[in-house]
């Protein structure tokens, strides 16, 4: 297929918004020999007048070729193998033009670089290709621009300009077959049709509510780098809507989802609506807060459901009850490798939760040296203002807190 190229005059993406480092990457590909390409989200990002996350750059080279122009290089990757030009303060991703998938097992049989599961999960690719084959291969239209460093023009081989003027996440070929093959897909899509402020093209929509449940057999650590993305991109709320509306939250949180569906269910989706707006609201002021705190806001409501269960049918004290709580949940969520250190955090920031009901002058010396003492007060601050209870309590330690920073100041 023939590309439609657009020439510089024609399009509005100047190399003064493009890195030094991604241009010297690309000039010194260039000056080598080698087609070097801007691709995916950066492309994107500039086209929409974005500040780009990160400058990715696609070439004929192959990886050990990439590595003979650069010193400064190195190659990583066992399911892609990508070069990382490292630069004082930035590192550029250098990715060969690849093939994509071979779409049946009979192409598979002749080819030890390609690997699929049964049920079609790519394991491992390293097959090189064409620009337009590289194109083809990547997640979404809009994802998929090529900026040609040699003319300056932008390449584009599946319409991604148009869907970029329409505001659209179109997945490149038949999205049925793009979700099975990867559903991390699912996730990417959701995150950049909320950051983005872009709909979901329909079929990929039908698509997502089709193959979400392939979510759960997905590799751990990709889970949990990629939720990580979700809940910090600023637009967490918009997330969780799209999350619910396509039936992907349940996939990711099945114990959760459970719950939430439950015939009296009605109602809970409040504390999660604004576990996540707190969570954006976090971001947009600049905080920065401990990774186990936004999994402690939008586990809570279901871990103090859990707790009540075990206060009343086991007995349990009330910290007790937040701690068996949390830890029992936990150990169900290493589908999503959450780390050790955050797990440990988020039950800390639980089982402190009854301390601050009691409002003694001894229990606030104690309580305010703790290093987990902000991020469980946050939580006691967000639960208190959700759900409408322990008024005086927050009052009374929003006074104290007050006070001891009148007196460290
Ligand atoms: P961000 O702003 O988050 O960096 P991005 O689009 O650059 O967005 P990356 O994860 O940096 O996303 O990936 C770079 C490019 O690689 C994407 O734009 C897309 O073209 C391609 N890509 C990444 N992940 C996948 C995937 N799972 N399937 C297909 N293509 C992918
Ligand atoms: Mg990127």
């Amino acid at each position: 297929m023939e590309p439609q190229i657009t020439a510089r005059p024609d399009h509005p993406v100047s190399r003064k918004q493009i890195s030094a480092s991604a241009l010297k990457v690309l000039y010194a590909l260039k000056d080598a020999g080698y087609t070097a390409y801007l691709a995916g989200g950066g492309v994107r990002d500039l086209l929409l007048g974005r500040t780009p996350k990160d400058f990715d750059v696609a070439t004929n080279a192959t990886p050990e070729e990439v590595r003979k122009v650069f010193r400064n290089c190195r190659l990583i990757g066992r399911r892609f193998r990508l070069a990382h030009v490292f630069f004082r303060d930035e590192i550029i991703e250098v990715s060969t033009f690849r093939a994509p998938t071979p779409p049946d097992d009979e192409t598979l049989q002749n080819d030890n670089s390609t690997f699929l599961s049964k049920d079609g999960l790519v394991l491992r690719d390293n097959l090189f290709g064409t620009p337009e084959e590289d194109a083809l291969r990547r997640d979404f239209t809009v994802n998929a621009l090529f900026y040609n460093i040699t003319d300056y023009s932008l390449i584009d081989y599946v319409n991604g300009r148009r869907d970029l003027d329409n505001r659209l996440i179109r997945v490149i070929g038949n999205p049925e077959q793009r979700f099975t093959e990867d559903p991390v897909r699912i996730l990417r899509a959701i995150r950049f049709a909320a950051i983005l402020g872009f709909s979901i093209e329909p079929s990929a929509r039908e698509a997502i509510r089709q193959h979400a449940a392939r979510l759960e057999g997905c590799s751990s650590s990709r889970l949990y780098e990629e939720i990580q993305k979700l809940i910090s991109c600023g637009k967490a709320e918009k997330v969780f809507a799209l999350c619910c509306e396509l039936n992907v939250f349940e996939h990711i949180f099945p114990e959760l989802g459970a719950w939430l569906n439950a015939p009296d269910g009605e109602g809970k989706t409040h504390w999660l609506e604004k576990s996540f707006k707190q969570i954006d609201r976090w971001r947009a002021a600049g905080i920065q807060i401990d990774p186990a705190l936004p999994f402690a806001l939008i586990f809570g409501e279901y871990h103090e459901w859990v707790a009540a269960q075990l206060m009343r049918d086991e007995k349990l004290p009330h910290a007790e009850a937040l701690q068996e709580a949390t830890h029992r949940h936990i150990r169900q969520l290493d589908r999503i490798r959450i780390p050790k250190s955050v797990t440990h955090h988020i039950a800390e920031i639980m089982t402190g939760q009854p301390r601050f009901l009691k409002t003694t002058p001894k229990n606030v010396h104690r309580m305010m040296n703790h290093r987990c003492f902000l991020d469980a007060f946050l939580y006691f601050k967000f639960a208190a203002l959700t759900a409408g209870r322990h008024a005086a309590e927050l009052d009374w330690w929003e006074t104290q807190r007050k006070s001891r920073q009148r007196l460290t100041a």
